[in-house]
């Protein structure tokens, strides 16, 4: 089956934007009787979690399956160890960069102050697990539970551990791993046929998002939505690119380019855990990231890596200070960059989780959470840009880990032809 992705792009392209006209004109007229029914709930509805769910399908078999033949390709134990601190490193260090940015504009424009607070918010966050918890909660006790419930890194450990034992196994092991490489191949085609359908999908999903959201909420934030955005598309488009030349030396348009289908399905699902598969194979397919190092990096990322919600975080809580006329001392916001880091470490890579996660922030620097409630009318639109960024910034780390171990094919990055799916 032959794969053009600059068609496919460009498909998907006319489809995100089709799904935007569409869905803001519904707005416009008023999204509710037939209208509702037939397209916004009906068949916008149908197509859009479909295709979702068919991305999400994919998530748990792909992350086992890939991270275990790329786990087994690092005979070294103490390779995987050192990966791992770089990863793991690379992504607290940009995440704290970018809240700091945020944090540092947000002080600069103070989007909350003159702002009406409304009599009525109201927002009630659940309690963020211990730390003692969470680190137990990486080990599963029971695999299978893990992939029925999705959770990720427990899913990855699993996955570690069964690739380095069958690298242990001798010819069990070889004979083992053999499977999984085939099956590796056939579930990355199982990717290639679910991202031929997207333009129908993101269209879908992005005509029911604006029809149901349109742009009424933004108004009374203009100052807080156009600064996180403005934060956002800076970290995405001049601290990434300038990180990649710099720590790889990498051609930043390039990647740009190449990571362009991975933001059109951020945009539309809102979900980093959805857009894995497809960041997967961006990674190994366009930038030439070996499957030993992107099947640890990106999965890991798309769980604990989100620099674009750090963002919203940050200017979020100066936004809720100055609305509520709260001074932030220096100590204050050096704890935010500490609790965002954390707090985005802990945050789902589905929609909307972001915003809950920051009452975790808020109580730290002793900000009412019901704040929470005053941003949330313009949380979604926000949610799509961010998830982009939460992506590329796994994707621009990867870059950089597997160019400092030599597993970064830089043909296949700065390749013109797209042609990956054969
Ligand atoms: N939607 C974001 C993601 O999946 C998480 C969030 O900020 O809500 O990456």
């Amino acid at each position: 089956m032959s794969f053009d992705r600059n068609k496919l792009t460009l498909h998907i392209v006319v489809g995100m934007v089709a799904g935007l006209i569409v869905g803001g004109v519904l707005n416009l007229i008023g999204n509710e009787g037939w209208i509702a029914v037939v397209f916004t709930d009906g068949i916008f509805h149908v197509v859009g979690q479909a295709f979702l769910r068919s991305l999400q399908l994919l998530v748990v078999p792909l992350v086992f399956v890939s991270l275990v033949c790329g786990s087994a390709a690092l005979d070294d134990v103490r390779k995987v160890g050192r990966i791992g601190l770089k990863t793991v490193g690379l992504y607290m260090i940009t995440t704290a960069i970018a809240v700091s940015f945020a944090l540092g504009a947000a002080l600069v424009v103070q989007p909350g102050s003159g702002f009406d607070l409304p009599t009525d918010v109201e927002f009630r966050a659940s309690e963020a697990p211990p730390l003692t918890a969470i680190i137990i909660d990486l080990f599963p006790s029971n695999p299978i539970q893990a992939m029925a419930s999705g959770n990720m890194l427990q899913v990855i450990v699993f996955s570690i551990l069964v690739g380095l034992a069958l690298v242990l196994s001798g010819d069990p092991g070889k004979r083992v791993l053999g499977l999984f490489r085939d099956l590796n191949e056939v579930v990355m085609k199982i990717v290639t046929i679910v991202m031929m359908l997207a333009p129908y999908g993101v269209f879908a999903l992005l005509a029911r998002t604006f029809a149901r959201e349109g742009f009424g909420a933004i108004a009374p934030l203009a100052k807080y939505f156009v600064l996180v955005l403005v934060v956002l598309l800076f970290h995405g488009f001049v601290t990434y690119p300038g990180l990649l030349a710099l720590l790889a030396r990498l051609n930043p348009v390039r990647f740009l380019r190449n990571v362009r289908t991975v933001h059109a399905f951020a945009f539309s699902t809102a979900s980093s855990n959805a857009t894995l598969p497809v960041s997967l194979e961006t990674a190994e397919r366009r930038m030439g990231i070996d499957n030993s190092v992107a099947s640890f990096t990106i999965p890991l990322g798309a769980t604990v890596n989100m620099d674009g919600t750090a963002i919203m975080q940050g200017v979020a809580t100066v936004f809720i200070a100055g609305a509520y006329g709260i001074q932030l001392s220096v100590t204050d916001l050096g704890m935010v960059v500490v609790t965002a880091t954390l707090a985005s470490i802990g945050t789902a890579g589905v929609p909307g989780v972001g915003l809950i996660m920051l009452a975790m922030v808020l109580k730290q620097v002793g900000l009412p959470e019901a704040g929470i409630g005053l941003i949330v009318g313009v949380d979604r639109l926000l949610d799509m840009v961010r998830t982009a960024v939460n992506v590329t910034g796994d994707l621009v780390v990867s870059c950089i880990v597997a160019k400092s171990e030599g597993q970064l094919d830089e043909h296949t990055f700065n390749a013109d032809s797209d042609d990956p799916g054969n």
